[in-house]
């Protein structure tokens, strides 16, 4: 039997998973790590701290499963998409990589939506609008900000990619993952000179791209001796967190979506074909199944707002809960179910980091409105679950206006693990919603992709069928359409009445 590892190189850990070339899973383990941020609105990492994660923890399951290093048959790698590492001619890493959350390059964005030729150009060109985070704008930045680098920079690498480089010594990269840099021709699966040519970036700086599924290197006898594997094993192109996510998540049909409702919300659509928003609002990229897309919704608050709840006004629930040695979030569950439906009018706005999808406004604020003295806790807890759902039904609603077909939700994320809140967004989607059997994200995604290019698998397809089961089912409630819909269009309505409230209070708060 041979064996595959995902690594998945995330924000705040490092994740390595092993599993047979069946798909069991063996052993995982996770290095967590922080993030700099030297100056407000940065956000910045240094490429080693990736490398010694990935070392130690591939070393951790190694061990853990007592194999021999020559019982692995591939390698797959995922990671946080959009962040960059400037690279010199020798190969050393000239800066910190710069991340997908970081916020410095609102200046740039102007400019390349300029010298796209407007808007509309650019979603032409690379299908995307830009964004602060992605990539693009961090190589103008840099250009402009830090010359001195600039003037030094020979390649320019994704953070999973760097990990490739330090495995293989290969410059690669997979379209998924590139898809987020604003540079490649999203449609064609391939890096847009137009657009290269447009921001005066030379191609040579980017690593070659290939599909996730191509094995793209092998690890050198080095890395090999460091992580205490064969020299040798094949690497393959792998893919974003999103879309290998998505794999790990059996996302790779027309019909399958997924709902993850973690401290961000994401929806998740396959596509067969380039699916483009013409506003933007949502992220049409290449899909880690060869030659498809995936469409996606990012709410910045899903999770994240109940948590905002549970840690600044569940102190009562927290206690109780430690109490009985059980989660916060279950109690603050069975509280919500005390209320009706609706609430009675009352709504929640759960921007309370601004908004991605669909309103693309950073000044886009939290808010109750419809306040009563009849209300209270169960309410405006209840109203919060609410909310976040009418926020991921606004990208499902996306989906469904560029005809993507939208039929088994899958939902995943800390909102999945209560009951209460997958009946909420069945009856909010007005859809049946499942849960799975695999929950590791990215990472089993990765080993999945791996087994794909090593042979273990026929395709990503055949993979997920054999490896992910459905294993909860919640029906939706039709007594409940009609006080949802009521509620989401309220709710779809006071964005638009505050948007420009939203400017004026966000330049109070300075
Ligand atoms: P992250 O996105 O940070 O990786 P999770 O996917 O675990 O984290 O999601 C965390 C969020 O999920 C929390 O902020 C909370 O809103 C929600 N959550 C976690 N556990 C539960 C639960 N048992 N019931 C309801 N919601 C939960």
């Amino acid at each position: 039997m041979a064996y595959l590892i995902g690594i998945d190189i995330g924000t705040s850990s490092t994740k390595a998973l092993l599993c047979t070339d069946e798909g069991r899973v063996v052993a995982s383990a996770v290095l967590e790590y922080g993030v700099d941020n030297p100056q407000p609105l940065w956000s910045e990492q240094d490429p080693e701290r990736w490398w010694a994660a990935t070392v130690d923890t591939v070393k951790a399951v190694m061990d853990y499963a007592k194999i021999p290093g020559t019982e692995i048959g591939g390698i797959g790698l995922t990671g946080q998409m959009h962040g960059a590492v400037f690279m010199d001619a020798d190969n050393n890493v000239l800066r910190p990589a710069i991340l997908w959350n970081d916020q410095r390059t609102a200046t740039e964005c102007v400019e390349i939506t300029e010298k796209a030729g407007g808007r509309d150009k650019l979603i032409g060109m690379v299908s995307n609008p830009a964004l602060t985070g992605f990539t693009a704008p961090k190589i103008l930045w840099v250009r402009k900000n830090e010359p001195e680098i600039y003037a030094r920079v020979r390649k320019v690498l994704l953070p999973k990619d760097y990990i490739r480089f330090r495995m293989t010594g290969q410059f690669a990269t997979d379209v998924s993952d590139a898809s987020g840099t604003l540079l490649l021709d999203v449609k064609n699966r391939r890096w847009s000179d137009e657009m290269l040519q447009k921001l005066e970036i030379d191609r040579s700086l980017l690593p070659d791209c290939f599909e996730s599924t191509v094995v793209s290197g092998k690890v050198t006898e080095e890395a090999a001796a460091e992580m205490g594997i064969a020299v040798g094993v094949p690497v393959v192109g792998g893919g974003g967190d999103q879309a290998a996510g998505a794999v790990g998540n059996g996302i790779v049909r027309p019909g399958v979506i997924s709902a993850t409702l973690g401290t961000s919300g994401v929806v998740f659509a396959f596509a067969d074909t380039p699916a483009i928003d013409p506003q933007g609002r949502a992220h049409t990229f290449c899909h880690a199944a060869p030659g498809k897309w995936h469409v996606m919704g990012v709410m910045l608050s899903a999770g994240g707002s109940l948590q905002w709840f549970r840690n600044n006004l569940g102190e009562m629930e927290r206690e109780q809960a430690s109490r009985m040695k059980i989660d916060a979030y279950e109690i603050l569950c069975e509280e919500a179910e005390d209320a009706d439906p609706g609430c009675e009018g009352l709504v929640f706005l759960p921007y309370l980091t601004g908004e991605r999808t669909p309103h693309a406004n950073p000044n886009a604020r939290g808010a109750w409105i419809g306040l009563t003295t009849r209300h209270g806790r169960a309410h405006m807890i209840r109203s919060i679950m609410e909310g976040v759902t009418f926020g991921m039904k606004d990208s499902l609603q996306i989906m469904r206006e560029l005809g993507i077909p939208i039929g088994d939700i899958r939902c995943s994320g800390g909102g999945a693990r209560s009951e209460f809140w997958l009946s909420v967004q069945a009856d909010v989607y007005e859809s049946p919603v499942c849960t799975i059997n695999a929950t590791d994200g990215p990472a089993f995604g990765a080993a999945l992709l791996a087994g794909v290019g090593t042979g273990a698998w026929s395709s990503v397809e055949e993979a997920c069928d054999s490896t992910i089961n459905v294993i909860s089912r919640t029906e939706p409630n039709e007594a409940n359409y009609e006080i949802y819909r009521k509620s989401y269009a309220m709710f779809r309505k006071l964005y638009n009445s505050l948007r420009e409230d939203f400017d004026i209070i966000t330049s109070l708060a300075k």
